[in-house]
């Protein structure tokens, strides 16, 4: 069933729409021209709409006051740009002069004036409506602001706390404004390819699960029946393969996921995925659809995106860049010298190559030498110690291209000349060396990879362009790997419902650790940002599966087990991590900044507080009662 690249291309590839999406320049965060902002309601245009060809007219502009000056102007901002307000100086118009230079900032007003040119010499290139100011003549204060907790302005730094406390002046600011209305824009593109173009039909499910074995963590939710509970799915994954055995065959949704995994940097407890399943689809199907899909919804603004997006095997990541997300738009690569130090008599060495996975490997961290200081090349080799207990040697490449390291004195000549060929090692560089047992090589110095680029850039060096996006499917998972509390059990690298690489099908009743998946990950300049995969429509090999190989109660499963044994269709799907797509797009550091109303670090709602008590009376209905902790109760007391 696999369809060649050049029709997946003809199929996925269609041709992007003129659309275009103004950047949050200063003073303005404008959306396509199409739209009319100004339907259903009184004002006429919005705060950054008036041009020069508006220049006689009476317009009327709703907005929040940005700025004023001594009763001589302001400035009137709304979700699209600012607009000047030139306040009446004349005796007749005093109550209104009065009326807007009394009002706080941040206060809500109607103007009504007149557009005019301003005067020679005042114009203002960065302000889109630079070259207009509007005289008022009638205002109307539609609702004053109290003193603000902090100003805004996207230059003036505030905690994050305080942002997310105060969430709703946030997102006031431009860049908030404009993140959340290209999302909007994308999701609304990703719409149109989906369903108009190909067919999908959009459909929500349930979010009052029950438990799924294995996977993240879910949020319960008591119910009024003693002891039952549901769980808030950490995806649509049953629903949408139950929604192919009804025949659906192409499904998708904006879906909102729940996952109960404690406080993890960039992570939030409630996060949306874009939800794809498929009927009578194989791997490379899949990856023709995001292709196209991806294409078709992004940004103009950012450059056109290059399909097919190159493919790399687990192993092959895992190997050169020691992470099944490797970050593709640099390279110092992990290179393999085992071979060139196996005729060596370095200990270390002979020791790491002696058991069956041992391994020697290193990076070149072109200029170390001119760009990292002695503390940062003692911080690499500490952090490599205590995230992968892996001992990590440096060498340094000198002015007359000759080896400076520890090592030198026990390698001949040919074999220094053969490791430097290997690395491309170039005066001034650095390079981090480890041995040991592959998977903890490969982690350690994909991870410190990542650090020394990090501390390349922070002193200067220009490594990852910004603005490039480094597109790669990642293939060939495991199916299962070891549990790390237990490496003797095994769990699913993806989830329970994946398929078995046709190629290996056998060996899963023979040697399940050895099988390869047909799951597949996206990766985005190093972020994995979509995953999913072909999935088991055979009852028997899924129970199987969760039996024998997982050692799961697959009565839990009994619906979804039953269901495939009543002609289900094969079929296979995907989930793209939208919050972390977006902020990927936008160049945001955290996906709290695609998000309206984020979690904070510790899953917390800071602004409604949430979540919080409930009293015992309401707690009543689920027969649940609060063991509460010593600590709590003393608090509670006080
Ligand atoms: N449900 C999977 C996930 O959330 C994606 C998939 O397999 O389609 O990772």
């Amino acid at each position: 069933m696999s369809c060649p690249r050049v029709l997946r291309l003809l199929r996925g590839g269609l041709p992007r729409l003129g659309w275009e999406l103004a950047r949050p320049a200063r003073g303005s965060a404008s959306a396509p021209g199409a739209a009319d902002f100004n339907s259903f309601v009184a004002r006429t245009n919005t705060c950054g709409e008036l041009r020069s060809a508006h220049v006689g007219q009476e317009v009327t502009l709703y907005g929040w006051i940005q700025y004023q000056r001594q009763g001589l102007f302001l400035v009137l901002r709304d979700f699209q740009g600012l607009t000047q307000i030139i306040l009446p100086q004349d005796e007749a118009h005093s109550h209104v002069r009065k009326l807007l230079s009394n009002a706080p900032v941040e206060s809500v007003v109607r103007v009504t004036g007149i557009v005019s040119s301003r005067p020679p010499g005042q114009e203002n290139p960065k302000m889109p409506t630079g070259d207009i100011e509007v005289k008022v003549e009638t205002a109307e204060i539609l609702n004053s602001c109290k003193k603000l907790p902090f100003e805004i302005k996207d230059f003036i730094k505030k905690s994050e706390a305080l942002r997310m406390q105060y969430r709703y002046l946030d997102l006031r600011s431009f860049q908030l404004q404009y993140n959340l209305r290209l999302r909007s824009q994308i999701v609304m593109r990703m719409r149109e390819y989906l369903c108009n173009l190909h067919g999908f039909v959009d459909v929500e499910t349930p979010t009052l699960f029950k438990r799924t074995p294995g996977g993240a963590k879910e949020f319960l939710v008591p119910s009024r029946e003693a002891g039952k509970f549901y769980s808030l799915p950490q995806s649509p994954q049953q629903f949408k393969q139950l929604l192919m055995v009804g025949g659906v065959d192409r499904y998708f949704q904006v879906a909102r996921c729940y996952r109960d995994e404690g406080s993890r940097p960039d992570r939030q407890p409630e996060f949306t995925q874009i939800d794809i399943e498929m009927s009578f689809v194989d791997q490379a199907g899949i990856q023709g659809l995001i292709e196209g899909l991806l294409q078709y919804s992004w940004p103009q603004e950012r450059g056109a995106v290059t399909t097919p997006f190159p493919s790399m095997t687990y192993e092959e990541a895992l190997a050169d860049y020691g992470t099944d997300k490797p970050d593709t738009r640099f390279g110092m690569k992990i290179v393999d010298i085992s071979d060139i130090l196996r005729r060596s008599d370095v200990q270390f060495v002979q020791n790491a190559l002696s058991y069956p996975r041992g391994t020697v490997k290193a990076i070149c961290i072109p200029q170390g030498v001119r760009y990292l200081k002695n503390k940062d090349l003692e911080s690499l080799k500490e952090s490599a110690k205590s995230q992968f207990n892996q001992e990590v040697m440096d060498m340094i490449c000198r002015p007359d291209g000759s080896l400076k390291s520890l090592l030198t004195k026990l390698l001949g000549e040919e074999q220094q000349s053969e490791l430097m060929r290997a690395l491309n090692v170039q005066v001034d560089d650095v390079v981090l060396l480890a041995a040991g047992e592959h998977k903890r090589v490969c982690s350690a110095l994909g991870s410190l990879r990542l650090e020394s680029a990090d501390l390349l850039e922070a002193a200067g060096m220009m490594l990852r362009d910004p603005t490039a996006f480094h597109f790669l499917w990642v293939v060939d998972f495991p199916l299962f790997l070891p549990k790390e509390e237990n490496p003797a059990e095994l769990e699913s690298a993806h989830h329970p419902f994946t398929a078995p690489h046709p190629a290996d099908t056998n060996l899963l009743y023979s040697d399940p650790t050895k099988v390869r998946s047909q799951h597949y990950d996206l990766v985005l300049n190093g972020n994995e940002i979509g995953g999913g995969s072909i999935r088991i429509h055979n009852a028997e090999q899924q129970r199987f599966v969760l039996e024998k190989v997982l050692k799961e109660d697959s009565e839990v499963l009994s619906h979804l087990l039953e269901a495939l044994e009543f002609g289900a269709p094969p079929h296979g799907g995907i989930a793209l991590g939208l919050d972390r797509l977006i902020s990927l797009i936008v160049g945001a550091p955290s996906i709290r900044d695609v998000i309206a109303f984020p979690k904070s670090f510790r899953g917390r709602d800071l602004m409604g507080n949430a979540p919080d008590y409930v009293t015992p009376e309401e707690l009543e209905p689920y027969h649940i009662q609060v063991s509460w902790p010593v600590a709590e109760t003393e608090a509670k007391k006080n």
